[in-house]
């Protein structure tokens, strides 16, 4: 029987075999013809504490069966004001607004339109935006726009809007991108600078230095230009810290938080932004609003996840099983590291990352599936990046997990880049 279903980011064509899970608990999803796979990608970066985890599915099913939805504008619920409130106490103390949403792609839309509100509303002709190379914001027409150009959104260029993209901040070349930063800015023409703060996920899980953050956010504060923060991956611990941003001390002007947000169980979004930038669309003036809302905003189950999300995060065991996993993958990605076709080993707290030594060139080129099904085949849940290979697992995994899912790494290693790899 074939399925009527059309995935995403799946080539149907190629006949792959698409796996049905029934359950998962912890790091484990468990398949309808029995098998047990480690999920060391956390399901696409979202399940944080692990899967189903006990306080978060009952705080589902409590809200579930007291309010389920509710329209948003110019109405409200406790799980959305108590989930507000938490959330202005645990960021970044300059920013005093909460705008809620259904997912990351729609944080970074809503925190562009509130960029261009602010200009707007103030008669002020400011509508640039200047984006890093490499980066992802999502799947939208708009966050496509702002996000790196390639095959996966050729076809769609001509909607797409044109921006200003200074280079990746490679080590050694940070000055540059600082150049290219502050000349942007001088232009006065520019809206926002939107940015993933130390950690560029789907463009490679590429790292760059606190230091640099700093300094990026510092040229925009003195050009009054509005600093976007997408923290929808890299929030909620996945650095090491609750944000990235923290480890630059820095406070943008707008952040954007999903996937985590859950801990990973159930869809919602928020993007938070400054006083002044409320204040712009703050008026009598109904013109002046801001015109943004999803069906399901604020959606109260989700709401209340988020709150059992925000009371795990009051327990020290989180932080602590972060900086556990920080180490383990320290020590795991160390060892890896000794084989010679590993290069650019790269950890950032709880993602280690490198690439698979591409000389053979062509060949290479496709290694990317051939890993993605070599892992599913022995039961982890891995997605490379082309030939990058990332670990990004839920914080509860336990050390024999971990130890499998780079037994397993090492086993393609061997496998691909090995002998029988040349020999092929
Ligand atoms: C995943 C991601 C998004 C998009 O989030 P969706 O929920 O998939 O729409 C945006 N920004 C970053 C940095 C992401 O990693």
């Amino acid at each position: 029987m074939t399925s009527p279903i059309w995935h995403p980011f799946t080539q149907h064509g190629l006949g792959h075999d698409i796996p049905e899970i029934t359950s998962a608990k912890g790091a484990l999803l468990y398949g309808k013809d029995g098998r047990e796979i480690i999920d060391a990608i956390s399901s696409w970066w979202v399940t944080t504490h692990g899967h189903c985890h006990p306080p978060i599915i009952k705080a589902i099913q409590n809200q579930a069966a007291k309010l389920d939805q509710l329209i948003f504008a110019g109405w409200t619920h406790d799980p959305a004001e108590k989930l507000a409130a938490s959330l202005i106490d645990m960021t970044p103390s300059n920013l005093e607004h909460v705008f809620y949403s259904d997912s990351g792609s729609t944080s970074v839309e809503v925190a562009l339109k509130m960029a261009l509100g602010y200009w707007s509303n103030q008669g002020i002709n400011r509508d640039r935006i200047i984006v890093m190379e490499h980066s992802y914001h999502g799947d939208t027409i708009g966050t496509m726009s702002i996000g790196e150009r390639g095959v996966f959104n050729q076809a769609y260029n001509a909607l797409m809007f044109d921006v200003d993209s200074i280079p990746f901040p490679a080590i050694g070349q940070e000055q540059e991108s600082l150049n290219q930063l502050e000349q942007f800015c001088a232009s006065g023409q520019t809206a926002a600078f939107i940015v993933e703060p130390l950690l560029l996920g789907a463009g490679g899980m590429l790292v760059y230095s606190p230091e640099t953050l700093c300094a990026m956010h510092e040229i925009c504060t003195r050009h009054d230009v509005i600093f976007i923060a997408d923290e929808v991956m890299t929030g909620w611990g996945r650095t090491g810290t609750l944000l990235a941003c923290e480890q630059a001390n820095i406070e943008p002007d707008i952040l954007c938080l999903s996937k985590g947000i859950t801990g990973g169980s159930i869809p919602l979004a928020v993007t938070l932004s400054n006083t002044a930038i409320f204040d712009a669309h703050y008026s009598t003036d109904r013109s002046k609003a801001f015109f943004h809302s999803s069906s399901y905003t604020a959606n109260p189950i989700a709401c209340a996840a988020a709150n059992a999300n925000i009371a795990l995060w009051q327990d020290s065991a989180t932080l602590n099983n972060i900086q556990k996993l920080c180490a383990k993958q320290k020590a795991q990605l160390q060892k890896i590291n000794i084989n010679k076709t590993v290069q650019n080993a790269r950890q950032i707290g709880t993602i280690t990352a490198f690439e698979l030594d591409d000389s053979q060139g062509s060949y290479l080129s496709s290694l990317g599936p051939k890993l993605l099904e070599f892992f599913v085949q022995h039961n982890v849940l891995l997605r490379p990046l082309g030939n990058t290979i990332y670990v990004m697992p839920p914080y509860c995994i336990s050390d024999e997990q971990l130890n499998r899912v780079y037994e397993v790494i090492q086993m393609a290693i061997n496998k691909f880049t090995g002998s029988e790899a040349n020999i092929a």
